[in-house]
């Protein structure tokens, strides 16, 4: 199949990120990650980064207008206009879903995928996880922001006809096969 064109929703602590970085080995599609790149960021210490860090630090979001630029310059490259993407925290809100529209407007989207796993399951993985930027603050924080935030976006890409729910809930390998089934047959007719 040439180059998929994928958003990648669904809570922290569905699993999101393992299972972007195994279909975009399987599309051979880049995974394009805005967490990461803003990881990156503070990682190298700039005043972006240094900025950055504390929202994050604190489970907020980035403003949109900041993390918009950063997708704009990222899906401008070589390996996104050739070989398609697999976005993976971007959108996060209704106006970023609006600016990825116009960046996009040419080619379009294949499928929007919400990978659903419930908030009590989600919670519980997070604890578990125990990362340094997991403190409960946070993850009630960025749990709290993906209803109000992000959810809407499941009605938005369903107007658009692109919307397409995955259970989450099972082993990685099981998740997966799901994710490939629902990309796949949402390709097909494109
Ligand atoms: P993630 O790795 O996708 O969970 O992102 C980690 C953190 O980076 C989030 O909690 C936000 O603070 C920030 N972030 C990542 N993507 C976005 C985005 N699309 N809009 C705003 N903030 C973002």
């Amino acid at each position: 199949m040439s180059a998929v064109r994928l958003v990648l929703l669904g809570r922290q602590g569905a699993g999101k990120g393992t299972q972007a970085v195994r279909l975009s080995e399987h599309y051979g599609a880049p995974h394009i990650s805005t967490g990461d790149m803003l990881r990156s960021a503070v990682a190298e210490g700039t005043e972006f980064g240094r900025k950055a860090a504390e929202i994050m630090a604190r489970g907020d979001l980035v403003p949109d207008d900041v993390i918009i630029g950063v997708v704009t310059e990222r899906l401008a490259k070589d390996d996104a206009r050739d070989n398609g993407f697999l976005l993976d925290g971007f959108p996060r809100t209704v106006a970023q879903a609006e600016a990825l529209n116009e960046l996009t407007a040419g080619s379009g989207l294949h499928a929007v995928i919400n990978i659903d796993v419930p908030l009590d399951e989600v919670r519980e993985r997070m604890r578990q996880r125990g990362r340094d930027d997991d403190t409960d603050e946070a993850i009630d924080r960025r749990l709290e922001l993906y209803e109000s935030e992000t959810a809407p976006l499941i009605s938005f890409y369903e107007a658009a006809g692109l919307m397409v729910q995955v259970d989450g809930l099972g082993s990685m390998d099981e998740v997966f096969v799901r994710l490939v089934a629902a990309v796949d047959g949402s390709t097909s007719a494109s």
